[in-house]
């Protein structure tokens, strides 16, 4: 028997969250961004969930390929455009969008010889200062690029740097409106925070983690709040049990001490599975349903938790390390990277290769 630890990918879920997200923005058309192998879910996993979704949005022209070898025809960005010149080809043959957001990138346009004209994202730095042309760059840029037979459609796009937090959008928003007002061509501006928290959509929006199940502004707000659903459940059984009494430790480093007797579980899922190890004592998680809590460090392969709210637990008996649970129990991404000191985006992007994955509705 392998090792009982797997992951679900629930496409229902996927294709719920990704109605939320229209629902928020009903006017705009929606990107379902697939960035990282769909944030850990697996693209060709997620597409069952998310192909209602107006376009696809990544950032490795593997994953665009693999997202037409599956069929699709419609809208694929690149969003931080092409690495080198010779992306250019593949954006022309497969029928890519990309992001332009330094002057390199244009001039490999300029060098690139295509019959049909690209479909271009002109990325404005509205004050993240990662990638774009500032605003007072921008518009110059934009008459370049607007110059060249090879760019067909512009779209003005910016990303915000606090969408989730109390700095806000306004004044991102301010600089791009400032510097795009009588420029032509759609807008695309808000990620999942800015959907959900703030009422600004414009053309396009770019929906991300909120597709996969975790608030983008936790824990001022849980999935539970916007009505988001898990989208990958990672969970294992337990392989051992044992019978602590006062003053026995757990684990390596001896990290947990027992204050009286107390019987523990040890689940076979370690941080080689992708399961966080800066989580002290105390990480909530699952058995047969019921919440309980990790004691003593994550080793390798394994974990200890609590059995002391679940005294029929055994050997076999199943444990939730996040996602859904039995019996409708629910141990949202969010809480567990919380206490581990990250936010859910790193914890299904670190889902890892040796955790068997499958697709279930
Ligand atoms: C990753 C990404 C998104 C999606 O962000 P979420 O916070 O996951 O919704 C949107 N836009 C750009 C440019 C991105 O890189």
């Amino acid at each position: 028997m392998p090792r009982p630890i797997e992951a679900l990918i629930h496409t229902a879920a996927l294709e719920h969250n990704l109605t939320r997200a229209r629902a928020a923005a009903p006017d705009a058309k929606v990107w379902a961004v697939v960035k990282a192998n769909a944030y850990g879910h697996g693209i060709e996993r997620a597409y069952e969930g998310l192909r209602g979704a107006d376009g696809f949005a990544l950032l490795d022209i593997a994953e665009a390929e693999r997202i037409r070898a599956l069929g699709w025809r419609g809208p694929v960005l690149l969003l931080e455009g092409a690495f080198e010149l010779r992306d250019l080809e593949l954006c022309s043959r497969l029928d890519l969008w990309h992001v332009v957001h330094c002057s390199q990138q244009i001039d490999w346009l300029a060098a690139h010889k295509t019959h049909a004209p690209h479909r271009v994202f002109l990325k404005m730095n509205s004050g993240m200062n990662r990638l774009g042309f500032t605003p007072t760059t921008y518009r110059s840029t934009w008459t370049r690029l607007n110059a060249l037979p090879q760019v067909g459609e512009i779209t003005l796009m910016t990303h915000f740097s606090d969408a989730d937090g109390p700095r806000g959008i306004a004044q991102q928003v301010g600089a791009f409106e400032a510097a795009t007002r009588d420029l032509p061509g759609e807008r695309s501006l808000a990620n999942s925070a800015a959907i959900l928290r703030h009422g600004l959509h414009a053309d396009w929006v770019r929906s991300g983690i909120m597709s996969y199940g975790s608030a983008p502004d936790f824990p001022e707000h849980d999935i539970a709040h916007w009505d988001l659903k898990p989208t990958m459940t990672l969970r294992s059984k337990l392989i051992a049990t044992q019978q602590l009494t006062a003053g026995d430790c757990v684990g390596y480093g001896s990290s947990f001490v027992a204050e009286s007797a107390m019987r523990i579980g040890i689940v076979a899922c370690g941080y080689a599975d992708g399961y966080p190890r800066h989580g002290a004592s105390g990480t909530p998680v699952l058995v047969n349903g019921v919440r309980t809590r990790t004691v003593g460090r994550v080793s390798m392969d394994m974990i200890a938790v609590d059995l002391s709210p679940t005294p029929e637990a055994g050997i076999g008996s199943e444990v939730t390390l996040w996602g859904e649970g039995p019996n409708g129990a629910r141990l949202a991404i969010d809480e567990v990277a919380r206490a581990a000191g990250t936010i859910g985006y790193e914890l299904m992007c670190a889902l890892a290769m040796r955790v068997p994955v499958r697709a279930v509705e």
